[in-house]
């Protein structure tokens, strides 16, 4: 009897460990997951309902009750081969068949060595030095940790930064100090956080005619206080979770001539535009320069993992290392994960022959199409477009559980937040689906439910 028990019991485990191998979500378990579990800027008591996946292929999301959605978001950026990749898969099954992960102290293997190889190579020249870490608000800790022992190596510390009012750079401490701290989720943490100097981003747009002066508060603080900073850290560019707003080359291009003049340290944080996001490989490209540290993150693996890398040039590695201190002194302990390393070179090597940058043209071409004209509608207080990134931003805040919903409903996943209604969508989406989601957004915008007023 008792062995009759166990052995019901075994296949009744089993059973149900064949239900969860689709990934089917019972009732129970969305009840487990509303009680128990925190989602990203969540409540435990007010809750925004959340939507069961149970797999994604391509620029499509199946849910539990076999619907399918159209993905806009690349799982915020990184996605940007489409989910469930072939190559990126192989790639991870053949990694893991050798070894998942091992200690990068005293250790080195293939995959990281192939990685940085190749990120050296691809990223703007000068960058010769690559630490890995595991996510991308690590990355910018360590580029933070990387401006502040420079400054120290010299014999001259210091521990102030210059940031972009709007500029979103992460979650953890030291990235939230750098984020606006006013108009940003995190001025809720302002009393702890170390300060930093802040000036308003350029106001110049991206496609606008850059005129003499649009650099004047940069110009002026820097004339003013440049003895007092390590660096300066901006997202080039494009300015994401902090507003989504693309501002001219030209800002960047002045920034790098008065870092260089001042000496400073200038930090680009592409986590969120690296890997041909906005036409082109980086951000920095638009301008033609190199930081003297780059973060990347987000698409480097193709969303399979979570990788992120901070880059620097010779002079700041050997400062750092001929320093008293002797070492950099960061080394989490999933640094170069092989199986996160795998991925990313397979997403990498998918890169590699640019067929993006036509799949990120034509991506951009519908968008144009298709939102610009929004500009009319009156609910819209502007639309900008640039390489595969579009943005609606509307006059009220949106109502996210109607908006979500209705989206989900019109067969689309989009996550608008605050006054931003905005799309990143894999680049391999068909523009038969990229216009399904345009028109999602633009007849959304007639349903008065989704906006706050
Ligand atoms: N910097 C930028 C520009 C980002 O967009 C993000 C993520 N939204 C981060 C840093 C933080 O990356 P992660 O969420 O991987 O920590």
């Amino acid at each position: 009897m008792v062995l009759f028990l166990e052995f019901t019991g075994t296949i009744l485990k089993y059973t149900q460990n064949l239900v969860h191998q689709d990934n089917f979500m019972k009732a129970d378990d969305l009840a487990f997951d509303r009680r128990h579990i925190w989602h990203p800027y969540s409540s435990m008591t007010r809750f925004l309902p959340s939507y069961s996946v149970i797999s994604a292929d391509g620029y499509k999301l199946t849910l539990s009750d076999g619907r399918s959605l159209v993905d806009g978001m690349s799982s915020w950026w990184a996605v940007i081969h489409g989910y469930n990749h072939p190559v990126i898969n192989q790639a991870m099954q053949d990694q893991i068949s050798r070894m998942s992960h091992v200690m990068f102290g005293g250790i080195t293997h293939l995959p990281a060595v192939s990685l940085c190889r190749r990120l050296v190579s691809m990223t703007p020249p000068g960058l010769d030095c690559v630490f890995l870490a595991d996510s991308g608000s690590v990355a910018v800790e360590v580029a933070i940790k990387m401006a502040f022992q420079y400054w120290q190596a010299r014999g001259e510390p210091r521990y102030k930064l210059l940031a972009l009012r709007h500029g979103y750079h992460g979650d953890t401490f030291g990235a939230m100090s750098v984020c606006d701290p006013d108009n940003s989720m995190h001025s809720l943490y302002k009393g702890y956080l170390p300060k930093h100097f802040f000036i308003q981003p350029p106001g110049r747009r991206f496609n606008d005619s850059w005129c003499e002066g649009d650099d004047k508060e940069l110009v002026d603080f820097l004339a003013l206080h440049h003895h007092r900073l390590a660096g300066m850290i901006l997202e080039p560019i494009v300015q994401g979770a902090g507003g989504m707003r693309f501002y001219h080359p030209e800002y960047l291009r002045q920034a790098r001539i008065l870092c260089d003049h001042y000496d400073l340290l200038l930090i680009a944080d592409e986590i969120a535009t690296g890997f041909g996001r906005t036409g082109e490989w980086f951000a920095c490209n638009h301008a033609g320069i190199s930081p003297d540290i780059l973060c990347i993150g987000k698409a480097l693996t193709g969303g399979a993992l979570t990788l992120s890398a901070t880059l620097t040039g010779r002079h700041v590695a050997n400062t750092i290392s001929d320093s008293d201190a002797g070492c950099f002194m960061h080394g989490p302990t999933f640094m170069g994960n092989p199986l996160a390393c795998a991925a990313a070179n397979a997403s990498l090597s998918l890169l590699e022959d640019e067929s993006w940058r036509p799949r990120v043209a034509a991506i951009s071409s519908e968008l144009r199409a298709g939102l610009l004209p929004l500009i009319e509608h009156p609910r819209v207080y502007d639309v900008r477009v640039l390489g595969a990134i579009g943005v609606v931003e509307t006059k009220d805040s949106v109502n996210i559980a109607t908006l979500q919903k209705w989206f989900v409903d019109h067969g689309v996943w989009i996550r608008p937040f605050g006054k931003l209604i905005y799309l990143m969508p894999p680049y391999i989406i068909s523009m038969k689906a990229l216009r399904q989601i345009i028109e999602a957004i633009v007849d959304s915008l007639d349903v008065p439910v989704h906006f706050l007023l």
